[in-house]
């Protein structure tokens, strides 16, 4: 075996795995996504740590290869549920301190021990948390890689936030030409944002579907937010959301559902557990459905194409509202009403969070939604579990929390 073909194991498996795939869906995007990273790696061509809340709009546009590094973690997950943790435990005897979030302590350690493609380029947002923040300072560190950050106002509800925003694109767009040594084209940014505009309206109606009742598909729908991340604004992508899309409305026409008795309506607002594949299935063997989860959530406009300032305007725009990017920018009450509104309008009857120990502004947040959730008889579970280390809590604990809270929900 060459050098090459031994480094990124893991993934290359997941890769031979996938690659042979030719119906389009969320299998196809991702082995297209992993062929993608390894033809950059093998041909010495440039990739960019787009962050978990960075769409890929303006890499397609460039023709530069995204490799959001949380994807790389939670992709690998599904091969091996142990995967992330010599690397969560390579940062930590390094120096790195236990509590960052152990999605970041993956992706140092990842750096560290050459377990991960090396990004010629790093781009992030100042959102959603610190511990991403920091992480980045340390893989641009590690790396040598530049380092575009994407500084977001506090409140965005005036007209000069909005301004400054935008010009953080435009200084993104500065940023990626330089390092890419590529223009941008205009005309192709207005093809790529148009595909895109095409795309999500797939994904917004896929979301709308899931407030059917009883639930033609366990979500959440989250085909969108996988083409966000690696390919947004081609057609392979659109037609991968398309394809999720039109296996749902199959279901609706036929009349199937995704249990055949829907006995609870569960909100899961926040990321699955990524190690834990089979917990939604083993939810629905109960007959608790998930409508909505945070990677399916998402109310944006289209991005209107007319003018190259229109189009930078709505990119800048649409990065506001990506999953956990838009309820991590600014106060708790931005994560509190969205998960309110989920349970209203996916007709939710209870809510389930996932404890995530980095995650501590989440952490924050759930305190304060307990409150409200309490007031309105929202019955909500919290429990503590790590979404990329199985270490901290096993899935037989997490079933051990999760079955005697549904069965009281179910038994009301
Ligand atoms: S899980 Fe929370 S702490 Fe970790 S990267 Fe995501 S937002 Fe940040």
């Amino acid at each position: 075996m060459t050098e090459k073909a031994e480094k990124y194991k893991l993934h290359r498996g997941l890769y031979d795995l996938l690659k042979g795939i030719t119906q389009p869906g969320m299998m196809k995007m991702m082995a297209d996504w992993l062929g993608a990273v390894f033809s950059a790696v093998d041909e010495g061509k440039p990739i960019l740590f787009n962050q978990f809340t960075v769409f890929s709009e303006l890499m397609v546009a460039l023709d530069i290869v995204p490799l959001p590094p949380e994807l790389w973690q939670s992709s690998q997950l599904n091969v091996d549920a142990n995967a992330c943790c010599e690397s969560i435990d390579a940062a930590e005897e390094a120096g790195i301190h236990p509590e960052l979030c152990s999605a970041n302590k993956a992706i140092i350690g990842d750096i560290m021990l050459d377990k991960i493609p090396p990004p010629s380029m790093v781009v992030l947002p100042t959102f959603p948390c610190d511990n991403s923040k920091i992480t980045y300072q340390a893989v641009a560190h590690l790396t040598g890689a530049p380092t575009y950050f994407l500084d977001c106002p506090y409140w965005m509800d005036e007209g000069e936030a909005m301004d400054y925003w935008v010009n953080q694109y435009k200084g993104l767009i500065s940023f990626l030409e330089k390092h890419s040594e590529k223009k941008l084209d205009y005309d192709r940014l207005k093809e790529v944002a148009e595909e895109s505009n095409r795309c999500l309206d797939y994904w917004l109606e896929g979301l709308e579907l899931l407030k059917l009742k009883p639930l033609p598909l366990n979500g959440p729908f989250a085909s969108g937010y996988l083409a966000g991340l690696t390919a947004l604004g081609t057609p392979a992508a659109t037609e991968a959301v398309k394809a999720s899309l039109d296996e749902l409305r199959s279901r609706v026409d036929k009349g199937e559902t995704a249990v055949p008795e829907e006995k609870t309506r569960v909100i899961w607002f926040y990321y699955p557990v990524f190690w834990d594949a089979g917990l939604g299935d083993w939810m629905a063997q109960m007959g608790a459905v998930t409508a909505s989860g945070l990677v399916g959530y998402f109310n944006v406009e289209p991005i209107d194409t007319s003018t190259p300032e229109s189009t930078i305007r709505g990119l800048a725009r649409r990065a506001l509202d990506t999953p956990m990017g838009r309820q991590g920018r600014g106060a708790s009450d931005l994560w509190i009403d969205d998960c309110l509104r989920a349970v209203e309008e996916w007709k939710g009857d209870c809510v389930i969070l996932a404890g995530h120990p980095g995650c501590k502004w989440l952490m924050g947040c759930y305190g304060l939604f307990r409150d409200i959730a309490r007031e309105r008889g929202i019955p909500v579970l919290l429990w503590d579990v790590d979404l990329f280390d199985p270490r901290p809590c096993s899935g037989e604990e997490s079933r051990a929390r999760i079955e005697p809270f549904l069965n009281t929900i179910m038994a009301r």
